[in-house]
């Protein structure tokens, strides 16, 4: 079982919070969803309430190791300060001297944020001496970086190894996360249904083959499907394929026969020659895709039909949108979905960050029973794999 921030004693002590703070932003550098900043006030509240001195620090984006005015955390600052209605602290570098300064000074009920981690080349190489500087800010350790818990990095596990039980833990998010996840799995209400959408088999396989001998039934949709319809024979047209894994969705599908797990694909497409707004479309059956054309969202009888499949979900787990949600055009099948899950008295579960911006944009977030913060990490465990970032901190004495 991963260890709680409420496990161990943080009262008046300086912690060192791993937040994941890695937001869109648009042109302007304006946050355009907050949703990661304010998963992680809990925690930070907690440390406040607690009398800590709190250091707060993230990624953001992909720098190469060196300062870039376009990744700084600058507007995570302005936000963080807004949405914790108090004075926060935020420092032009990670382990320079005007972080250490900074680190220095800090007094009880303070909150500093250090710049990007990634500023710093040892972070994503897990670097020990970096994670030793980091580690020397504070008596405590915390993750609450759920999104970025796939990824041995030197804030996510390296720096683990400068503390022990009683000094690091999980903050709230990371360990509903986790929780969520592991339990979702273990014991799940019946029947258990796994949607599975996405661009691609090759990021997904692992996951569904770790997930077949624990549900009741698979559907899949999104640009995937077109690699299971073409390994039974149909001709797709020009739809995203990969020619390399008809052999393992075969293998999937007879897997799920042989568990008798019931197997969905889509049984009509919404198809077009190009991929754009202003493109014509047609409705066509899976059968019946023209030659130069791709199937790029589900049709209306596939919406119908897995709506049906999941009447009577008890608990239904959701990863990968149904077809190119970002364009209008082809997001109905994907809209579709996401309300037919949030109408079923089902436990619901979201996974993945572009499932959950589908289900934002289709206006269902509040129904869901939990959308994870986390695309990678929430897919890896639903792998089964345990998490770098969360191995550390499971308690040794109980069964994880
Ligand atoms: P993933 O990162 O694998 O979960 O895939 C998400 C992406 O899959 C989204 O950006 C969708 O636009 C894309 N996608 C979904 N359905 C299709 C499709 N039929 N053809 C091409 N791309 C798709």
């Amino acid at each position: 079982m991963i260890r709680s921030i409420r496990d161990i004693e943080v009262a008046g002590k300086r912690v060192f919070i791993r937040c994941d703070f890695n937001v869109p932003l648009d042109e302007f550098f304006n946050i355009t969803d907050d949703r990661r900043i304010r998963s992680a006030i809990q925690t930070i509240r907690y440390c406040l309430d607690n009398g800590c001195s709190i250091i707060v620090a993230s990624h953001l984006g992909r720098p190469k190791g060196v300062f870039e005015e376009k990744y700084s955390l600058d507007p995570v600052f302005k936000r963080l300060t807004r949405i914790l209605n108090c004075e926060v602290k935020f420092a032009s570098d990670v382990v320079g001297n005007d972080a250490k300064q900074k680190v220095e000074s800090l007094q009880s009920g303070e909150v500093l944020l250090l710049e990007n981690l990634r500023f710093e080349k040892g972070e994503i190489k897990n670097d020990e001496n970096l994670a030793k500087e980091l580690s020397e800010y504070a008596d405590v350790y915390i993750n609450d970086a759920f999104g970025v818990c796939h990824r041995a990095h030197a804030s996510v596990e390296a720096i683990t190894k400068f503390f022990d039980e009683s000094t690091s833990a999980a903050g709230f998010l990371l360990q509903k996360e986790v929780e969520f996840s592991k339990n979702l799995l273990k014991a799940p209400a019946r029947p258990f249904v796994a949607v599975v959408g996405g661009s691609k088999v090759s990021g997904k396989l692992k996951a569904l083959i770790n997930l077949l001998p624990r549900i009741d039934k698979l559907i899949i949709g999104g640009g995937m499907a077109f690699t299971f319809l073409k390994a039974q024979g149909l001709d797709i047209g020009n739809s995203l394929v990969e020619d390399d894994l008809l052999d393992e969705a075969l293998k999937v599908i007879a897997e799920a026969k042989r568990l008798g797990v019931k197997f969905y694909l889509p049984v009509d497409v919404v198809a077009a020659q190009t991929c754009s707004q202003d493109t014509t479309i047609k409705f066509v059956t899976t059968q019946e895709i023209p030659n130069g054309w791709m199937g790029l969202d589900i049709g209306p009888a596939t919406s119908r039909l897995f709506r049906e499949a999941l009447n009577d979900a008890q608990t239904i787990l959701w990863n990968g949108p149904m077809g190119v949600f970002e364009l209008e055009k082809f997001a109905k099948g994907s809209h579709k979905i996401s309300h037919a899950i949030s109408e079923a008295h089902a436990t619901t579960v979201i996974g993945g960050g572009d499932t959950a911006d589908v289900v934002a944009r289709a206006g269902d977030a509040d129904e869901m029973t939990f959308i994870s913060t986390g695309g990678g990490a929430s897919l890896e465990l639903l792998e089964g794999k345990e998490l770098p970032g969360v191995k550390p901190l499971n308690s040794k004495d109980i069964d994880s």
